[in-house]
Formats: structure tokens, sequence, C-alpha cells
């Protein structure tokens, strides 16, 4: 709307029609995907950098609508957000994510599961509440599930009294692409967070640019300051690994280990050390 009142012309545009009919086509699509069960969840390792072994999974929502082919949620899960239906989307990944919690805890496979939480979500202030009854309704222990928000969710004081609400349950909190926002260090101490996700950007530059290790050493000493762990994102190369932990990073997650994938996968890439 602010396009076609800036220039005057945009209304006669085809184009300005196309986009915004190819785009309630596609809320459309997204919202009978989320009705009818057509979403599915991927699973990534977080491994120890020493063992490669898991010591958690993050839950990654897939669409791949027939007519349309695979959607990147990077796109879709903005749109969800703008068109209100984020938190039928997260309701279906929070279910799938506890539910795989709690069967890996029952085929020996116990780790937590990490659900990405879109600061729409916990603008809800019922949001703890029904994470609580949910939780409750699968018999899912809190300390199951993780869950990730962004530093700008973190902007948003009744997105942080949500969270903390949620910490409170015995679910721990992640901040995602930490480092690309503008969390100021003085206030991170007082959120309800335990652990830092290093965003991509600044480990795929390793191990070349100086102002990455640079950067990559800031978090981890300030981690430590706040008794806080750290997680690397984006891990792709045996070196990268090498010098993560050389630089003090204990876990990491990324193509090198494992992409993320169907729950079954993650359990035969889990147990493949046990097949001789
Ligand atoms: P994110 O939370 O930062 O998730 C990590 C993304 O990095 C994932 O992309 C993952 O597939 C990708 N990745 C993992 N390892 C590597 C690597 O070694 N190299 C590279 N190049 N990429 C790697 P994905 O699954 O496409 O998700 C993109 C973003 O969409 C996520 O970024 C997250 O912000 C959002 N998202 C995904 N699922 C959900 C969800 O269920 N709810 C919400 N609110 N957001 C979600
Ligand atoms: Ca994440
Ligand atoms: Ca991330
Ligand atoms: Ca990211």
């Amino acid at each position: 709307r602010a396009k076609r009142e800036r220039t005057g012309w945009a209304a006669f545009d085809p184009r300005v029609d196309e986009d915004a009919s190819a785009r309630l086509g596609m809320v459309n699509d997204l919202r009978a995907a989320i009705e009818e069960g057509e979403l599915t969840v991927a699973y990534q390792p977080v491994v120890d950098l020493e063992t490669a072994t898991a010591t958690g999974a993050e839950a990654l929502v897939r669409w791949s609508p027939a007519h349309r082919g695979p959607q990147s949620p990077a796109s879709f899960v903005p749109l969800a957000e703008q068109s209100g239906l984020i938190a039928g989307l997260t309701d279906f990944v929070l279910r799938s994510a506890a539910g795989q919690a709690a069967a890996w805890e029952g085929s020996g496979r116990r780790m937590p599961v990490a659900v990405n939480l879109s600061g729409a979500v916990l603008a809800d202030p019922g949001y703890p509440a029904q994470l609580t009854r949910t939780l409750r309704e699968l018999r899912v222990a809190p300390s199951l599930l993780k869950v990730e928000v962004t530093e700008t969710t973190l902007v948003n004081e009744s997105a942080v009294s949500a969270l903390r609400r949620v910490n409170a349950m015995g679910i721990r909190v992640a901040v995602d692409d930490f480092g690309t926002g503008y969390s100021s260090l003085g206030r991170l101490k007082q959120l309800p967070v335990q652990t830092l996700k290093i965003d991509r950007s600044f480990v795929t530059g390793l191990p070349a640019d100086r102002r990455d290790i640079a950067i990559v050493r800031s978090i981890v000493a300030l981690a430590d300051e706040l008794g806080m762990n750290v997680i690397a994102e984006g891990v792709e190369t045996e070196e990268v690994a090498r010098l993560l932990w050389d630089l003090g990073v204990r876990r990491g997650q990324g193509y090198l280990f494992a992409r993320p994938m169907p729950a079954v996968a993650f359990e035969a890439w889990h147990d493949r050390w046990l097949r001789g």
C-alpha cells in the first residue's frame, strides 16, 4: 500500500498485483499445509567437537508443497509471521520436537531438542502457559526441550518476560545467530539465557579471516564470564572444527557433521558407531 501512495502509478502496475496475489496464494497454501499436517521437521545434531557425537538436536521446519517443490524456511517462516500463521507453525514444530525427544529418550538416545521461537510467538502473554499445557499433555519433561530466540526478540520487554517464564519451567534458552544483532552486553547478563550460538557468518570466514577469529574469541570469553555455553553454527570443514576447538568452542553444528535430516536418518547417523 505504501508503494501505491508514493508513486500513484503502482496501482496500475500489473506486476504489483501479481506479487500480491502470488503472496496470497503462498499464504493460503501454507495455512492449508499447517491445518492438514503437511509440514515436516528435520533434525540437525549439535555435536561435541572433540568426539563428534550428538549432545542435542535442532528442529527445523520443512515444507515441500507438491506443485511448488521444497520451500526455504528463510522465506516461509517470515511469511507465517506476517500472516498470523506462526503460532500454528510453531505449535506443530514444538509438538513434533517434544515427541521426538521423548521417543529418543525412550530408545536410549537421550538429548534435548531445540525449537526456534519467533518473537511474535513470545509476544503472546499466554504462550508460556500454553507451552506448559502442551508438555503436560505430551508427558514430556521440560529438560528435554530447548528454545532458540534471536537478539531482536530479546529487545522486547514482554517477550523477555515470557521467556523468563519459559526458562523457569526448566526449558533452557539459547540466543540464535549471536553477534548479528544489537543486544547490549550489559543487558545480556540479566537475560534468561544459557547458550550463545555463534552466527554462521563468523564461522564460514575461518580459518583465514583474523577479524572472525577475534569475534569468536570475544564471544567465548564473554560466555565464560557470564557462565554461558557456546555453540558454533555452520561448521563445514575439519580445519574449522579444529580451530574452533583451539579457540575454546566445545560444541558445533554444521554440514561437516550432518545436514538437517528426517528423524529416522538422524537415528541412523546417531547410531553409526554402534553398527560396526
Ligand atoms: P537458524 O535457526 O539459524 O538455523 C540454521 C540454518 O543453517 C538452517 O537452515 C540449517 O539448515 C543451516 N545450516 C546448518 N549447518 C549449516 C552449514 O554447515 N552450512 C550452511 N551453509 N548452513 C547450515 P534452514 O533449515 O534453511 O533454516 C533457516 C532459518 O529459518 C533458521 O535459521 C531459522 O531462523 C528459520 N527456521 C527454521 N525452522 C524454523 C521453525 O520451526 N520456527 C522458526 N521460527 N524459524 C525457523
Ligand atoms: Ca536456530
Ligand atoms: Ca542460527
Ligand atoms: Ca542463522
